[in-house]
Formats: structure tokens, C-alpha cells, sequence
């Protein structure tokens, strides 16, 4: 009887906040395989880079990109053709050099630009380099994001992670500033796959630039954090940066909790949850140690094909159990609940961000899935979010475009 009117309560509070809280995907099972694109109907067609003739002279090709292309936000995405076949693409900016993986002839590649001009090179051994210039000219916006990492009281800051792998608050900030940016990009390139402009979300930064990762101390211990269920998790930060933040109605959340925990024995997870609703989004840490802590480790993360519950982690993956998938799901589902924060629902189209489409957020930033070529992405937006996200004002393209 308590419990049920422990529930009333809940549901009765958020609906005098009037927010609708939508916990992710209860209506689509999670599946073993990538969802094909469905034909007609609803579906988003994306951009496919064309194939050579023949025969041809190997060539470096962008797909995604013209030259002297602007955009709004700083990590690019480069996707295309490299015909020769070469196992990897080298992208250089002076300053830096990093090589991406390519599959097949298929490449993805990420890129840092600095505001201005970047004129970006492209290299693989037997082909003739290709350059492109992509002017970076900073999307401005009032309105914007405030990515959050989430301690109990008594909470150190640290989180589940295998044996090795660095887990204190340090690294947990440096995975979340990551993904805010990797989700950023993620949002334009969707959008421009479903033919739309590049835009996206601005997020709060540093004077330095880099992204700005605010620590919340909830004033509840591990203990009590524990025993609550995600939903009132939710209700517990809403209310808590409803009275600590005067910004609190000007601004949107992303938050992250450090304290979910796993029990290999029970294979119960705690304090772990995914829920967005009004201006919060709020996702468990179970996975964060599979996410990269910069640039650096993107391509080491989505290649990872270790099993999670070889280690006694939780596994949240869409079936999949390797640490790349739980990557990806767990970018994916945390930028889903952001989704909702942006006025994006539940479609129906299985390939959409807000279905499980989610899963295959990778898809955006690899060109190889396990041994499989990824010629194009399955993640897609159905047509009813292109166009949530085309009339947000939250969400922009470059200052001068
Ligand atoms: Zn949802």
C-alpha cells in the first residue's frame, strides 16, 4: 500500500511540474543485427558516396563535405571513399595527425578544427593526397546545454570500471565532454544526412573553450541513492537544480550519475537510469568506462571487442555484450533522452535516434563494425524529429554561414 502511494506521489509530482517523463524505449526490443532501413514511408535517405569505375586511378573521395563548406561546431566528421582500398586514412591539421580506420574502400574520419579556415589533408599510401578547406566559424546561441557529472553526498566522484582503466572524477568529466561533443556532431550530421543544413546544440564552455562539465553534489548519501528508483532520481535532481541554479528555467541538462552500481552476483544495476523529460536528461554511468576520454581513443573505443560481463560490468548493449557496443549504446541512449529534452518522441521507424536506431551511433563515426564494413549509417531521423530539430531554437547552425 505504502509503495503504491510511493508511486502516486512520484507520478502526481511530475505532473505538477508538468513535465512528461518518458523513460527510453520501453515500446521496441532491443535487437542482435543492425535494422535495416525500411523502404517509403517515413525513412530519411542517407548520403552514400558513389562508387568508381573500374579500373580507375585509387583517389581519396569526400562524401559528406564540400570545399569551403562552413560549419557551427568544432569536432568534423569526414566520411568518403578512398578507392585504392587502403586499410587506414591519415587526416592532418597543423598541429595534428591521426589515422581512422577504412573498411572495404569505405573511411570515417574526425577532426578538431580551429575557428577560421582549416585547410584539412587527407592521406593513404598509394594515393594521391586530397585536401579540403572547411571554414569552423562558431555556432552563437544564447541558449545552451549544461552538460552535469552527478556525486552523492558521500560520493568520491569515482565509477564502475574494469581492473586498469582509469575511473575518478577526472576521467569521468573528460568521457562527458567528449560525448557532448561527439552527440553534437552526431545531431548535425544526422540532420545533414536527412538533407537538412548542418546544426546543432551550442554547449557551455570554458573561457579556453573546451566544454564545461558541472559537478552537482546531490545532498542524499550513496546509501540512500541506492535504494531509489530512476524516476525519482529524476524528481530528486530536477527539484535540487530547480533551487541551486537561478538560471535554472533558461537552461538544458544533460546529466550523468556516478554512482550506479552493478552486482555481478544479483545481476542487478543500480542508481542506473535513462529518462528525459521538461529540461533534463539523466543517464547512469554503467557503461562510461567504454566511452573515450578525447579524440584519441574514439577509434580504440568502437574497436573494442572485449565482453563486458567477462569483467562483472554491467552490460548494456542492445544483446551485443562487447565494450564497443555498450559505446555506443550508451552515447546513443544518452543523446535519445536529450532528444526528448529537445521535443523529439518516439517515432516508430526502428532506425530513428529516438527508437532504437540509437544503438548504432558508432555507425556516425566508424567505417567498420566488428569485421563489417559500414557503407552508410542505419541511425537515421525520422521525419517528424528533422523537423522538431529544424524549428528549435536551441538548436543553430554557424554564425556566418
Ligand atoms: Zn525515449
Amino acid at each position: 500500500m505504502m509503495r503504491r502511494w510511493i508511486v502516486v506521489m512520484i507520478v502526481a509530482l511530475g505532473v505538477i511540474a508538468g513535465y512528461a517523463i518518458r523513460p527510453y524505449c520501453p515500446l521496441t526490443r532491443p535487437s542482435t543485427q543492425p535494422n535495416p532501413p525500411a523502404a517509403g514511408g517515413q525513412e530519411t535517405k542517407p548520403v552514400e558516396p558513389t562508387a568508381p569505375p573500374v579500373d580507375a586511378a585509387p583517389t581519396i573521395q569526400v562524401a559528406n563535405l564540400s570545399d569551403g563548406e562552413v560549419v557551427g561546431y568544432p569536432l568534423l566528421v569526414i566520411s568518403g571513399r578512398a578507392t585504392g582500398k587502403p586499410s587506414k586514412v591519415t587526416v592532418t591539421l597543423p598541429g595534428q595527425s591521426r589515422n581512422w580506420p577504412a573498411a572495404e574502400s569505405f573511411y570515417r574520419a574526425m577532426v578538431q578544427l580551429n575557428p577560421g579556415d582549416n585547410d584539412i589533408r587527407l592521406t593513404a599510401p598509394n594515393h594521391p593526397d586530397t585536401a579540403i578547406r572547411i571554414r569552423y566559424s562558431p555556432a552563437q546561441n544564447t541558449r545552451r546545454l549544461r552538460l552535469l557529472y552527478v556525486l552523492s553526498s558521500d560520493g568520491d566522484g569515482s565509477f564502475q570500471a574494469p581492473p586498469g582503466e582509469p575511473c575518478d572524477q577526472v576521467s569521468a568529466v573528460r568521457r562527458i565532454a567528449t560525448a557532448g561533443r561527439m552527440q553534437q556532431t552526431a545531431i548535425a550530421e544526422l540532420l545533414h544526412n536527412a538533407g537538412q543544413p548542418r546544426k546543432s546544440f551550442c554547449l557551455e564552455c570554458n573561457p579556453d573553450g573546451s566544454v564545461d562539465v558541472g559537478i552537482v553534489q546531490l545532498p542524499l548519501t550513496t546509501r540512500q541513492l541506492h535504494t531509489m528508483a530512476g524516476l525519482q532520481i529524476w524528481l530528486e535532481l530536477y527539484q535540487y537544480l530547480q533551487k541551486t541554479d537561478p538560471a535554472f528555467s533558461d537552461r538544458k541538462y544533460l546529466a550523468f550519475l556516478s554512482m550506479t552500481q552493478f552486482d555481478s552476483g544479483t545481476r542487478k544495476v543500480i542508481a542506473h537510469t535513462a529518462l528525459g523529460g521538461g529540461n533534463l536528461a539523466l543517464y547512469g554511468s554503467g557503461n562510461l568506462h567504454t566511452w573515450p576520454q578525447s579524440l584519441d581513443e574514439i577509434v580504440s573505443r568502437f574497436s573494442d571487442v572485449r565482453v563486458v560481463s567477462d569483467f562483472g560490468l554491467y552490460d548494456d548493449s542492445a544483446l551485443r555484450g562487447t565494450f564497443w557496443a555498450n559505446c555506443a549504446t550508451g552515447l546513443g541512449a544518452s543523446l535519445h533522452e536529450l532528444g526528448h529534452v529537445f521535443g523529439m518522441v518516439h517515432s516508430g521507424q526502428s532506425t530513428d535516434l529516438m527508437e532504437r536506431g540509437f544503438d548504432h551511433i558508432n555507425h556516425l563515426f566508424m567505417p567498420v563494425e566488428g569485421n563489417q564494413p559500414i557503407p552508410s549509417s542505419v541511425l537515421q531521423l525520422a521525419a517528424s524529429n528533422v523537423q522538431a530539430l529544424s524549428d528549435n531554437p536551441w538548436i543553430v547552425g554557424p554564425s556566418v554561414p
